[in-house]
Order: structure tokens, then sequence, then C-alpha cells
């Protein structure tokens, strides 16, 4: 899934990859599927993407815009992968969307479980793409303490801190999956509830928060997700699917996995004070 971290990623390597590319071919879904979501119908994306030049690419919250000339983009949300392929590769026969540019290289959108891919002209009107894009990220040195005790301090009293951080997009691209690594480093579990914190307990979070978020971003992604060559991000989770029942780093106690508020939360049980 496309969290902060991954946002950033994309974006980086398609803005260093795709601009410049004009998109020459345009093949719209080859495979139905029920959770893959567009602007409008998808079949006619050709007439509106086929001789657009790639300009830059802007990655924020779970989001990746592509902007192309006359005002043209292409945004992808947080289920959606997005491949870039040489042109030697094989094109697949199955795909969301397949674009192919002037020198002949290639890229696929594929949704694996829901994920959007939503082409249009000027404006997205979708409230969380919206919202997104208004928001501070956590990896701009906009959201500080202050910003973040705003945050902490406008909620609920009994709200947990996976609900206070990884609903309700507060900090948009914040999901369930950053946010094991954040609480990790912090030693808070996941279902602690937000009025028992102290405020020293408060101020690691948010520097958790910051650093974890960062840390994740600048070695190009978690290494659960895939950048847009198909490479594992650089980072290596301490709390993923990856790390379930094996030896916590610090104390050696083993990972747990709990369903909690729609998503398998991890945590080592000594560590991480509920
Ligand atoms: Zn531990």
């Amino acid at each position: 899934m496309i969290e902060i971290p991954e946002s950033k990623t994309l974006s980086l390597q398609a803005g260093n990859n795709l601009a410049g590319k004009r998109i020459t071919v345009v093949t719209p879904p080859t495979s139905p599927h029920k959770y893959a979501f567009f602007c409008g119908d998808p079949g006619e994306y050709p007439d509106l993407l086929k001789g657009r030049k790639i300009q830059s690419a802007e990655g924020h919250g779970m989001f990746v815009d592509i902007h192309c000339d006359e005002n043209v983009c292409i945004t992808i949300g947080d289920g959606t992968n997005i491949r870039l392929c040489n042109p030697s590769e094989k094109r697949p026969a199955k795909n969301q969307l397949l674009l192919v540019f002037d020198d002949g290289s290639f890229v696929t959108f594929n949704v694996a479980m829901y994920g959007g891919i939503w082409a249009y002209i000027d404006t997205f009107d979708n409230p969380y793409h919206q919202g997104s894009l208004k928001s501070i990220s956590p990896l701009n040195d906009g959201l500080d303490e202050f910003y973040f005790d705003n945050i902490f301090n406008s909620t609920l009293k009994n709200l947990s801190v996976k609900a206070l951080l990884a609903t309700e997009q507060r900090i948009p691209g914040l999901g369930n999956g950053v946010l094991q690594d954040i609480l990790f480093h912090a030693r808070i579990h996941p279902r602690r509830k937000k009025a028992t914190f102290s405020d020293s307990e408060k101020a690691d979070l948010f520097q958790s928060l910051k650093s974890t978020l960062k840390k994740m971003a600048d070695m190009g992604g978690r290494d659960t997700e895939k950048d847009l060559f198909g490479h594992f991000g650089g980072y290596s989770t301490l709390l993923s699917k990856k790390t379930v029942n094996k030896p916590c780093s610090v104390c050696g106690n083993l990972i747990k996995k709990e369903a909690y508020l729609g998503g398998s939360v991890y945590f080592c049980p000594s560590c991480q004070t509920l």
C-alpha cells in the first residue's frame, strides 16, 4: 500500500524517470476489477492521455500525481501498483491501465485488492485527495510539535493511539502500515488510550513519528512495498507481516499480531506498554 514513504519514493522516481516522455499508446483495463476506480469511463482514457507529455510527479499522503502537459493529470491511490518497464520487457496481458511512451518504455498500473487510477483535467474532485494536497506532510518541518499537539488535543480522550493516528486521515498517508514501527520506537502499544499518555510519552510519539517516517522515505520506502521498478523498499520493517512471531530486535520476545480496528496490528508485548 502507498503510504507517506512510498508516495515520496514513487513520485521522486516518476519525476526522474518519466518526465519528458510522451504517451503514444494507451490501453484501458484488459481485466475487469470490481474495486479498481477511475474518473468516468476508462475506455475514454486513450482520448485524454494519448499524445500527452509527462512533466513532473508529486507525492502527497497516499497519492502520487503524475502531471502531463495541457493540465492533464494521472493520480494513483494507496492500493495501486505502478511499474516502469524497459522496451525489451514483455507487455503483460492483464492490467488496469498501460501507457507506452515514445521511447518504447511503458508503465503498467495494477490493482490488488482495491485502488484508483484517476485521469482528469485540472482538478480531481475527491475529498481525500483535496485534503491531502492541503495538509502538511510529517516529512516537512511545518508539521512540528505544536501542529501535532493540536491534532492530539482536538480528538476524543478515549481514542486509542491507532484510532488517533491511522484512521480519519488526520495525517494523510499515515496508515496502518507505517504506524507499527512509529509506535514501536515510541514504546507504545497500538491499543493504548490517548488519555493515559504522559507529556514525555506524547513527545516521544511525536519524535518517533517524524524520525521513523523520514528514515522510511530516505531509504526508498518499506521492504513490504515495491517501487517504480518493482524493487522492494530499503527500509527493513521491525513490525510487519515479515517479522510476526520473530524475536523483537530490542528484547528478544516474539512479535505478536492481532486484528484491531480494521487491520492487523503488530507489537512487542514487553517493549510496548498498554
Ligand atoms: Zn521487545
